[in-house]
């Protein structure tokens, strides 16, 4: 099977949305706040031995309020394997990779997936 990557990334700032279209076909659309609430990077994940794991559960429960934390300041890819995401507040650590970023797709079926 082909890996996971996407087709086609595009951050909607007025909504406040990244929308994400996979290479299986499906289509995440990722709030804002969900995305810095699941950075990925050391410093907000607590350590380097928590960095293969997957996001934490209570990501997804988190409610980030509108702030300079959570507004998209600007994207890129890194290498083929990830998007480095860059807020207005500063922070730019975080690389998404595909993998993990799928993980954080807030969709229900994807949810639903998880908690099988
Ligand atoms: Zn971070
Ligand atoms: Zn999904």
């Amino acid at each position: 099977m082909q890996s996971l990557s996407p087709t086609k990334i595009d951050a909607k700032k007025a909504e406040r949305i990244l929308v994400v279209e996979w290479n299986d076909g499906h289509a995440s659309a990722f709030p804002f706040g969900l995305l810095r609430a699941g950075c990925p990077c050391v410093e907000c994940r607590g350590g380097h031995d928590k960095m293969r794991s997957d996001p934490e559960p209570s990501v997804f429960n988190q409610e980030l309020p509108e702030s300079s934390a959570t507004n998209l300041a600007d994207l890129s890819l890194v290498g083929s394997y990830g998007l480095n995401i860059q807020w207005n507040d500063g922070h730019h650590h975080g690389i998404y990779q595909w993998d993990y970023l799928r993980k954080l797709c807030p969709c229900e079926q994807c949810r639903f997936e998880k908690q099988k």
